[in-house]
């Protein structure tokens, strides 16, 4: 397997924007330098060489962003009608939908992701705020009846929380902070965002083109830097009324013990080890690639990734005939060549850590069928797509979140026993059921203990319908207007008559 090489031309845009010398955190709707000066640099998991540089903002960035989003929260911002958010809203995704070429170039370089599957995620995002344009208009409390001796008149009011600590990955940031942003707009929060030190680009680069369309100074601030001090000073900074958090568990541990300083509200998305279900009566032709792109996209760097594929005695040997024939089709290449199905993982610490996985899978008595190795010279941080048979779900491999392009095949006998393996797991975030027989599909469907599964596909995500974890996967609903209602609080009001 050979690694391909970039055929995308970066536009003008793109290009501008990466020769900046540093860049800088965007405060109160300014760019400006950490308040010690201190930079960190990103490399591009493609080649390895420097990207950019960014500054490392810590604790007192953090407090000058929370004051400015305080400020915003207090002052005009919060007395914009229900329809000037909405406008606003659908303003962000028109800009939007004009500049997603030249973001879509910065996310790819700056996280690996290979372009295709980026500009593939447009539609995702143009969906997601046409969903939380239309919330905008759907905050509303209630009218209720009271047992009150008397003429009291009772109802409930819903307001915006206030400032919000938005904390995310780096494996589609992109995207992802939507999550946040979508709510926040719609709901007339304001919010400081801390992205992965690993890729903080396309949030930086968001935050001025949304400030541009007319997000008002003070509603978006982006605080670039470690997790270890820009994270840790916003996840317990008093002044933050609510954390939406997107990462891993153990972090998302930390976070819980610090929003205790305020008692924060809290929205977590951790870790997972997905159970993708091949029932011996699944149609292959779907379910090979579809299992297969369930763990290698984005390189495995996907929280719900199927990771754990469970597959019925009987049809293990002709599913992994075929899954390793449609190895042969994957493609392994720079983040910009357009045609490349697979990128590199983010860092050289990454792919070690991918590798030592490896490592642990053969000494544990997984049977490798396929990959194992880094791809390249060195540079880029490739690996090969990766296929252990014969897993157990005791191995390490299948208990702990690898979180790089490995595949597990683990046997199972009947339905019951497939559902006792999928839920003998920490984690509860995706799933997936593959069967021609709908009851078979249901009874895995009702068994399995989890946020989100999927019959007979893998992966899709509409903000209507929601997305979410449990166990060590999280809580607080992605979509639906469960997400809407925790930038929210609700007031109980008693009118006496
Ligand atoms: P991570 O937990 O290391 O970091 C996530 C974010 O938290 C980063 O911005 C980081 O700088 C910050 N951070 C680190 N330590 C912190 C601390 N002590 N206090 C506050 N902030 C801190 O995760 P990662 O390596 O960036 O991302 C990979 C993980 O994210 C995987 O476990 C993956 O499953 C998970 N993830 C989950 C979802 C989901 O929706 N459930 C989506 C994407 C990624």
């Amino acid at each position: 397997m050979t690694i391909t090489q970039q055929d995308v031309e970066l536009s003008e845009l793109a290009r501008g924007f990466l020769s900046r010398e540093v860049h800088y955190l965007f405060i109160d709707g300014e760019r400006v330098p950490a308040v010690s000066g201190n930079t960190l640099s990103t490399s591009a998991p493609s080649t390895g060489e420097v990207l950019a540089r960014f500054s490392s903002g810590d604790s007192s960035d953090v407090d000058l962003a929370v004051a400015a989003a305080r400020r915003a929260f207090k002052g005009e911002w919060s007395t914009w009608t229900p329809y000037q958010r909405q406008a606003l809203l659908i303003r962000v995704a028109q800009v939007l939908d004009e500049r997603f070429e030249e973001l879509a170039q910065i996310e790819a370089l700056d996280m690996g992701s290979p372009i295709s599957r980026v500009r593939n995620s447009k539609q995702g995002l143009m969906r997601m705020l046409s969903f939380f344009a239309a919330q905008a208009l759907s905050i509303s409390g209630e009218t209720l009846t009271n047992g009150i001796p008397g003429n009291v008149s009772t109802m409930t009011l819903k307001a915006p929380v206030g400032v919000i600590g938005g904390i995310i990955p780096w494996n589609g940031p992109l995207n992802s902070q939507f999550w946040i942003i979508g709510a926040v707009l719609a709901s007339g929060c304001t919010t400081v965002l801390k992205p992965a030190q690993y890729a903080s680009l396309s949030v930086l680069r968001v935050a001025e083109i949304l400030h541009e369309a007319g997000v008002p100074a003070g509603v978006l601030n982006v605080v670039t830097g470690r997790g270890s001090e820009a994270g840790t000073a916003l996840a317990a900074h008093t002044d933050v009324d609510r954390v939406a958090f997107t990462g891993s568990t153990e972090t998302g541990q930390k976070i819980i013990e610090a929003s205790t300083s305020n008692i924060k509200k809290l929205q977590l998305e951790l870790g997972g080890k997905s159970a993708d279900i091949i029932c011996a009566d699944a149609n292959l032709d779907k379910a090979v690639p579809a299992a297969a792109m369930g763990v290698f996209a984005n390189s495995g760097q996907v929280c719900y990734a199927g990771t754990r594929v469970l597959v019925q005695r009987s049809v293990v040997d002709q599913f992994t005939e075929r899954l390793l024939e449609y190895m042969t089709t994957l493609r392994v290449g720079h983040s910009l060549d357009s045609a490349a199905t697979l990128g590199p993982v983010i860092s050289e610490s990454q792919l070690d850590t991918v590798l030592s996985y490896v490592d642990v899978g053969v000494s544990e008595g997984a049977e490798l069928l396929y990959g194992g190795e880094r791809l390249g010279a060195g540079g880029g941080y490739y690996m090969q797509p990766t296929v252990f048979g014969s897993v157990t779900n005791q191995m390490r491999i299948a208990r702990e979140e690898i979180f790089g392009p490995v595949l597990s095949i683990i046997p199972f006998d009947d339905i019951e026993d497939a559902i006792e393996i999928a839920n003998d797991s920490d984690f509860g975030l995706g799933g997936a059921v593959w069967s021609e027989n709908l009851s078979t599909a249901l009874r895995v469907v009702q068994g399995v203990h989890t946020g989100t599964m999927w019959v007979n596909c893998y992966g899709y995500i509409d903000p209507l319908v929601g997305f979410s974890g449990t166990k060590l996967s999280g809580y607080g609903a992605k979509g639906t207007a469960a997400h809407m209602d925790t930038y929210l609080y609700t007031k109980s009001v008693y009118i006496q008559l």
